[in-house]
């Protein structure tokens, strides 16, 4: 208290006598962003607008050297702060002074500029650094997963720590430019459109843009041998695949799902109005994951994903992500529900496109094949915790918590609502209250119990996503509809859709 007192003074004598601001008023940057999952990512006092990441990489080796610049905007009078890497830094440089950095904790990259930064000023952060990305274990893991030749950065939460500095958390979006020379005969896959390619004794340099606002774990690189498609979808969208040569069995179930990403994302454009970015497509290097991931306009999927023939399903589900996740993006982790609830409803969706199921015969299945006494009721989608950020309840119940919706109210208000949230909301950021106040906004109906009921409470609850029409039924005699051992028919496409469940496993 008496300490609090004597800042207090201080600051109002500072006042008093109207001095300009002086160093002493820059404070340091926050080493998180403030997320309560994870509390050391992100970092706080800017925002980032842009990076340009130009690289240099050698496969046999795994060395990689880089240079990234970004564009940063002070949210407070900067003295110093914070990025999240993990490799080693020989030089920074801010607003072309050299700068001071030192390491803490897993992550941070603490830098003090020689000129502290005023608030609301733009920054030029230049960062030079090398290492071996497989060999940097932070918190017990690396994701960056090396192939038979070369290497891949896909993982979530977090990838880019491996491959560039960064804000590193998808409350801070930012466009990019990735720039990668590899010996010739290899090739570089990342985001957005291919802008250019360039020979020079023995090296090729391959170089990317997005334009559009991406999340830094949704930034990805794949070093390797590719065969690459290109297309056009029938909605005029640029389009590029690429699979790993030595993919084996898997080849063939590879291209007969991935090469179907124009129609399907042209597909989920009726239901999530117009799609948001200037390319799309996926790749498959040989990594030995199982998980698949959104990865914005270029999708990463392991070989795995198609180990039992082709998988449509999983390629629905991540570009249904390219609206909800990518161009939607989330403000904090605990709303993870925005991303999956939602990219599995749209495998709902898929599977009755194909008659494998009703989202309704799917919805019903997920409820009544787990009893009240299973711990899958215990997750709450809308506030799973960190450690269940991605179980198998964020997706299934996340998905019958729509169904829910869509039954309370009604087909005509749902679809408005599933096309409406992207395109009101894109390029941005939001969380689920924001999500429930849209839909109430929409429907004209109070939403709050069922958000409660099916997001946030820790048990089953004690009626399903029931259907227009069986409502009354079920009202009139409690138990004699869904309960617990009557279990309805397996919806035919509800293996294929339990298979991508190990979509976020990113082997930690
Ligand atoms: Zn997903």
């Amino acid at each position: 208290m008496r300490k609090r007192l004597i800042v207090s003074a201080a600051s109002a004598l500072s006042l008093f006598l109207a001095v300009p601001a002086s160093a002493s008023d820059f404070q340091p940057g926050a080493a998180g962003v403030g997320d309560s999952y994870y509390p050391t990512y992100g970092n706080g006092g800017y925002n980032v607008s842009h990076y340009d990441i130009r690289l240099k990489y050698q496969p046999t080796t795994d060395e990689l050297e880089g240079t990234t610049t970004i564009l940063a905007t002070a949210t407070q009078d900067l003295s110093r702060f914070n990025l999240d890497f993990a490799l080693n830094v020989a030089e920074v440089r801010v607003n072309g002074r050299l700068a001071a950095f030192t390491t803490s904790g897993e992550q941070e990259l603490e830098i003090t500029p020689a000129r502290p930064i005023a608030k609301g000023s733009q920054a030029t952060v230049v960062v030079r650094y090398k290492g071996v990305p497989s060999t940097m274990k932070k918190y017990g893991f690396t994701a960056w997963l090396r192939t038979p030749d070369g290497a891949v950065a896909a993982g979530e939460p977090e990838s880019a720590w491996w491959w560039f500095p960064s804000n590193d958390h998808p409350s801070d979006k930012a466009t990019f430019d990735v720039s990668v020379l590899v010996p010739d005969g290899n090739q570089v896959i990342s985001n957005g459109i291919l802008t250019g390619t360039s020979s020079q004794a023995g090296w090729t340099r391959y170089t990317w843009r997005e334009n559009k606002p991406q999340a830094t774990y949704l930034a990805t690189l794949a070093v390797g041998k590719f065969d690459v498609t290109t297309d056009t979808t029938p909605g005029g969208l640029p389009v590029y695949n690429a699979y790993s040569k030595d993919l084996g069995d898997n080849a063939d179930a590879a291209r007969a799902s991935v090469e179907r990403t124009g129609e399907l994302v042209d597909w989920l454009s009726g239901y999530f109005g117009d799609y948001p970015f200037s390319s799309v497509g996926g790749y498959v290097p040989n990594v030995q994951t199982g998980f698949a991931l959104e990865t914005q306009t270029r999708v990463f999927y392991s070989p795995r994903q198609f180990s039992r023939g082709a998988n449509t399903s999983v390629v629905v589900h991540e570009l249904a992500h390219q609206w909800y996740g990518d161009s939607v993006s989330l403000s904090r982790w605990s709303d993870i529900w925005l991303n999956e609830g939602f990219a599995r409803y749209s495998q709902f969706l898929w599977s009755e496109h194909e008659n494998e199921g009703t989202a309704q015969e799917l919805a019903d299945y997920v409820y009544a094949s787990h009893p009240a006494d299973d711990a899958f009721w215990t997750v709450k989608p809308g506030d799973p915790g960190a450690d269940n950020q991605f179980s198998g309840a964020v997706y299934d119940r996340g998905a019958v918590a729509i169904q829910a919706l869509r039954n309370t109210v009604g087909d005509e208000a749902f679809f408005r609502i599933l096309k409406g949230w992207p395109t009101e909301r894109r390029y941005g950021n939001a969380t689920i209250p924001e999500f429930q106040a849209y839909a109430e906004k929409v429907s004209g109906k109070k939403l709050g119990d069922l958000f409660t009921t099916w997001l946030f409470t820790a048990a089953k609850p004690a009626t399903g996503p029931v259907a227009p029409g069986a409502a009354a039924a079920a009202s009139l005699a409690p138990g004699a509809g869904q309960t617990d051992g009557q279990l309805p028919a397996e919806p035919k496409s509800w293996k294929k859709i339990q298979e991508t469940n190990s979509l976020h496993d990113a082997g930690h």
